[in-house]
């Protein structure tokens, strides 16, 4: 790809007074009505400021672990001195609501921590049950919504979620460098306490005093403009679109994915409906050697094959269709690559089925 770069040196500073109404058009993503802060990194430091934030000697954590993110944020709240139990679904797969229900009923929480949908793994962990069960309990809920954004609902207000972090670099294919984070009034009494990181990148108390309660006008520190900008531009592509038009492109890319692998004889990991629709991961046929599988496919132009991440994906593969990804060409950039691969190390693979099944579902 080759662009002219200079032309992003120079950037005029981002509007001030624009902060906040990117604050309200994230909000409005989540619908939810709760403070929306916005963090000027990516979506990694928006999850360890939430588990900082939180973290300390008293505080109950009960956290789902289905990728190496969950383990993260059980251990930034272990590291905080808060008493974690990670609860752990089988691996590559998402938790149950029995697992989730029975450890809900050991213990008193004070929190519950998920991750909505797996990039790693590409499976939906069961959210609005998970909800429903944690606002029973009154137990605080942190979700994850990092990669699910854009891809699948992420009802903040409908499911009573305190705190839920979002990243535009997903499936709304935005900026890397920003990220958000919204905060109930309930979880803002629990973040404001006397032990919580104050003058600190992890503070999210800092940026309810030096933001929110400033009126919302320019962001504490020294604004990253092009992030902001950009930011801006994914939204306005994503409201010209229509959030619900953009889920159901996330899910057409999906069924027509599954669709094809099933023509090429490869079998789909999770199964309907556990499956998360931003990337779909199969399984790697008996006695192929990943790198080898992985280098072939990658060869094929436009496809985005990688291996899964995180314990019990070491035999899995993905085929990414999130984001600007989310459309019959790159789909049929994914399969052709994955079917010329088969090919390449000596397994049968029918071209054509494959690419009649994506035509099958995008309507040829
Ligand atoms: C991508 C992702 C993140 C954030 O990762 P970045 O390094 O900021 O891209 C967090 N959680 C989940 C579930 C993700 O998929």
């Amino acid at each position: 790809m080759r662009m002219d770069i200079s032309s992003l040196l120079d950037a005029p500073p981002y509007p001030a007074e624009r902060y906040g109404r990117l604050a309200d058009r994230l909000a409005l993503l989540l619908g939810t009505t709760n403070d929306v802060l916005l963090i000027q990194a990516e979506a990694v430091l928006a999850l360890e400021a939430v588990a900082t934030s939180i973290a300390r000697e008293g505080i109950r954590a009960l956290n789902i672990v289905t990728s190496p993110y969950g383990t993260w944020f059980g251990d930034w709240l272990t590291r905080g001195a808060a008493d974690v139990d990670n609860v752990c679904a089988t691996p590559a797969k998402p938790i149950t609501l029995e697992a989730v229900r029975g450890a809900l009923d050991k213990a008193d929480y004070d929190v519950l921590s998920i991750v909505h949908a797996e990039s790693a793994t590409g499976i939906l962990n069961p959210l609005p049950e998970i909800a429903a069960l944690a606002r029973e309990k009154g137990v605080l809920t942190i979700v994850d919504a990092v990669a699910s954004i854009g891809g699948h609902p992420v009802d903040v207000g409908r499911l009573g979620i305190d705190i839920a972090v979002v990243g535009p670099q997903k499936a709304l294919a935005g900026p890397a460098g920003v990220s958000a984070i919204s905060v109930s009034q309930r979880a803002w009494k629990i973040l404001d306490h006397d032990r919580a990181p104050t003058n600190s990148m992890l503070s999210l108390l800092d940026q309810k005093k030096l933001w929110l309660d400033c009126g919302r006008a320019a962001l504490p520190g020294t604004p990253a403009p092009l992030e902001f900008f950009a930011l801006e531009a994914a939204l306005d592509r994503i409201e010209a679109e229509g959030l619900p038009a953009v889920h159901r492109r996330h899910a057409q890319a999906t069924l027509a994915t599954r669709a094809a692998l099933e023509a090429l004889a490869t079998s789909a990991w999770v199964d309907v409906p556990d499956n998360s629709v931003l990337v779909t991961t199969a399984i790697l046929p008996d006695g192929i050697d990943r790198d080898t599988f992985l280098i072939a496919a990658n060869s094929t132009p436009g496809a985005d094959i990688t291996a899964g991440v995180g314990p019990g994906a070491e035999r899995l593969f993905r085929l990414n269709h999130t984001g600007r990804r989310a459309s019959e060409e790159a789909v049929r950039s994914n399969i052709a690559a994955v079917s010329a691969a088969l090919r390449q190390v000596g397994l049968p693979s029918d071209d054509e089925a494959g690419q009649l099944a994506i035509a099958s579902v995008y309507g040829a």
